[in-house]
Parts: structure tokens; C-alpha cells; sequence
């Protein structure tokens, strides 16, 4: 199971310098008491889950700092605020760039979530490719459903 919530960055910005699993028990402090919360809150609404928690680790922003090489542990890339779908913005994050031989992807051209982060890989590599290849999985879930 994984849980996802909102942290305040402020929050673990002093520790945005320390190496990852080496920041002290300060830093397992407030991550720790904040994700006790999480798991006290799952198990209050999931209690068939109670007695089978075998393992359980906490990231925080900073973690998704070090994993993602997100600059302030935005997991889900840029705010997805009405400027960010607004006209102007949507020209602009596209794969295509002035610069030549330079595409963009991931979800910042799209939307956040692993399924915009597939669909904003097929983007580019129709872009780059010349041919459209959302159709190449839609063929094989058909192929897939038909059993041929
Ligand atoms: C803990 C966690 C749980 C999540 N749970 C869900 C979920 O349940 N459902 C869901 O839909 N989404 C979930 N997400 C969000 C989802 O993972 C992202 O929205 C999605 O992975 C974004 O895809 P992406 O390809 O744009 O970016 P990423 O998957 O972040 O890929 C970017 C890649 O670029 C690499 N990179 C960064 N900087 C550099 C650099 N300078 N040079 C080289 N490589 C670099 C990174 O290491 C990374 O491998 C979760 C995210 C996290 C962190």
C-alpha cells in the first residue's frame, strides 16, 4: 500500500543539504510522527489491514528531492493550477522546442499520475517518430480482447 498526502516543504527545508538516510533524528522525528499519523489513519479506515503490516518506510519532499530530482519534492511535477491549463501555457508545454533535436515529456507536458506520464511518453515519440503511436497500444488491446 502506498500513501500519498501533502507536506508543507518549509517543513523539511533544513534538511534539503544532509545525504539521504544520514539526516539525523531530528529529520526521523517529524517524518516519522507525520507518517505514524498515515498509517494510524489507514488502519482506522482499513482494519483488515492491522495485523499485516510487515514493513513500513517513510519518504518525505526531501526524499522525492533525492529520488525524483524534484527541486522542492513536488512529486506531481508542476502545480496543477489554472495558469498551467491555461491557453498560453498549453502552447508552450508541448514536446517540440525551438531548440533543435530537443523534446520535452513526462507529466509537466500533460498531467500528473502515472497514466499522464505514459500517454506524455507516446507525445514526443509521435512527434519525433512521424507517425502517431497512441494507435500501437489501442491495436494491441484490441489484439489482447480478441485473443488473436
Ligand atoms: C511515493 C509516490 C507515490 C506515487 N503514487 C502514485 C499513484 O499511486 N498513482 C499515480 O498515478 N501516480 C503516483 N505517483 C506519481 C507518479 O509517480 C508521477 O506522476 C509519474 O511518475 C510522473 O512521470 P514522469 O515520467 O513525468 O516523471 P518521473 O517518473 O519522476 O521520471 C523522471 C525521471 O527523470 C529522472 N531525472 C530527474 N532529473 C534528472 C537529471 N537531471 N538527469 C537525468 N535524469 C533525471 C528521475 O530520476 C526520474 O527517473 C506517485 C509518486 C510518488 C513519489
Amino acid at each position: 500500500m502506498a500513501i500519498v498526502t501533502l507536506a508543507n516543504y518549509d517543513w523539511f527545508k533544513q534538511w534539503e543539504n544532509e545525504r539521504c538516510t544520514k539526516r539525523g533524528a531530528d529529520y526521523e522525528g517529524v517524518k516519522n510522527t507525520i507518517g505514524d499519523k498515515l498509517v494510524a489513519q489507514a488502519t482506522r479506515l482499513f482494519p483488515q489491514i492491522r495485523d499485516h503490516i510487515d514493513y513500513v518506510s517513510f519518504g518525505s519532499p526531501v526524499t522525492n528531492n533525492f529520488y525524483l530530482g524534484a527541486p522542492r519534492g513536488e512529486m506531481y511535477g508542476m502545480d496543477h493550477n489554472q495558469e498551467r491549463f491555461s491557453g498560453e501555457s498549453q502552447t508552450l508545454l508541448r514536446p517540440a522546442t525551438d531548440v533543435p533535436g530537443l523534446y520535452l515529456t513526462g507529466q509537466d507536458i500533460l498531467s500528473c499520475g502515472f497514466s499522464g506520464g505514459l500517454t506524455a511518453a507516446c507525445w514526443p515519440a509521435s512527434v519525433v517518430l512521424g507517425r502517431n503511436c497512441f494507435s500501437g497500444p489501442t491495436v494491441l488491446k484490441m489484439k489482447v480482447r480478441v485473443g488473436v
